[in-house]
């Protein structure tokens, strides 16, 4: 058999034999990681089970569209007491993704990891990885199909925002032809497509245009033009009024200069602490640059979260990536 197929058939295993299920995605979740929650949810629902859905944190109102985005709980605002024996793990590169969630898990816990990340190290005791698949929702798709669940417009909405926000509205190169393929399919089933695009990927904030504005008088070229970089302080954040959710989006504007090959953005999410989110075009695999300073993603989408001061970190990332483009920082 296809070795995939034995792994899609091992999760709906996993699905089928629990009752009670403790589902996740990553902190600070994007489309994929919530649609992909919010899919397993009603795939459970129709399987006739129980479940939590919990976020270490608070989850965008930009997803408040998706059906049970109301059953999301945010573990920081509502602690809980149970303890879960079974868990399902979207869309986490590794363990530490999955944040304080990790408290909830009882000690013999089981837990099915479905994620696309190629740096996911397989944490789960049932894994389900396809490095191959543009997004989580990509593979929750085969794992409905295996269900046998039926494709409702609510899930096919689940499946195709996961789809549409990890490939960034069908434009990145992993939009393979099975995801237009899957993406056709979800349309049959009731999904506009003119309404999930102006949720996910055109209506902004006005705090992320303040942000933006301040963020571009940051802007700088640097290993001979071909890093461009931007900075957003703790005191933007403050200046602004702005939620760090605000700030996603703003390394694209330096990734997209002509003839830059790496854009970064470091993010001071809280004093001492920086998001640094990387975007590349062809030449350097952003993935392994991440991994070295303790984070992960996809070859051409990274992070990693580094602890100390802006200037601080922007060296250490600035050092790392003389090695990845092999040309010295020249600021
Ligand atoms: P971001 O820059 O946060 O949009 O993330 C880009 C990609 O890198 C996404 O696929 C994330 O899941 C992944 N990523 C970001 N931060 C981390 C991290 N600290 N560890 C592992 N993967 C990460
Ligand atoms: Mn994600
Ligand atoms: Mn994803």
């Amino acid at each position: 058999m296809n070795p995939n197929r034995q792994f899609v058939r091992e999760a709906a295993l996993f699905m089928r034999e629990h009752d009670r299920f403790l589902v996740l995605s990553h902190i600070n979740p994007d489309g994929d990681a919530t649609g992909s929650a919010l899919g397993v949810v009603l795939m459970l629902e129709q399987l006739g089970k129980q479940y939590v859905v919990v976020n270490e944190g608070e989850t965008p109102e930009k997803f408040a569209f998706l059906p049970r985005f109301d059953q999301l709980r945010n573990l920081r605002k509502q602690p809980l007491e149970e303890k879960f024996g079974a868990v399902i793990a979207v869309d986490c590169a590794d363990e530490s993704r999955m944040g304080d969630v990790r408290s909830l898990f009882d000690s013999g816990v089981r837990l099915l990891n479905i994620d696309h990340h190629p740096t996911n190290d397989g944490f789960g005791d049932v894994n389900l990885i396809r490095t191959d698949a543009a997004a989580t929702a990509e593979i929750l798709f085969d794992v409905a199909e295996e269900l046998g669940v039926s494709f409702t417009e609510e899930l096919a909405l689940c499946i195709y925002t996961g789809l549409l926000t990890d490939t960034g509205g069908f434009r990145y190169s992993n939009t393979s032809p099975r995801v237009m393929e899957i993406a056709a399919r979800l349309l049959s089933y009731g999904v506009k497509p003119g309404e999930v695009a102006e949720r996910c990927l055109e209506e902004i904030t006005f705090a992320h245009v303040k942000i933006l504005r301040r963020a571009l008088q940051t802007l700088e070229l640097s290993h001979q033009n071909l890093i461009a970089s931007i900075t957003v302080s703790v005191d933007d954040f403050l200046e602004t009024q702005a939620e760090r959710e605000d700030a996603g989006g703003l390394v694209n504007y330096c990734r997209n200069i002509e003839g830059v090959e790496v854009g970064v953005s470091f993010v001071e999410s809280e004093p001492g602490v920086v998001k640094v989110s990387m975007r590349a075009r062809d030449r350097v695999d952003v993935s392994l640059v991440a991994k070295q300073m303790g984070g992960g993603g996809h070859a051409k989408a990274a992070g990693c979260t580094i602890r100390g001061s802006l200037s601080e970190v922007k060296q250490k990332v600035s050092l790392v990536l003389e090695e990845a483009v092999g040309v010295k920082s020249d600021e």
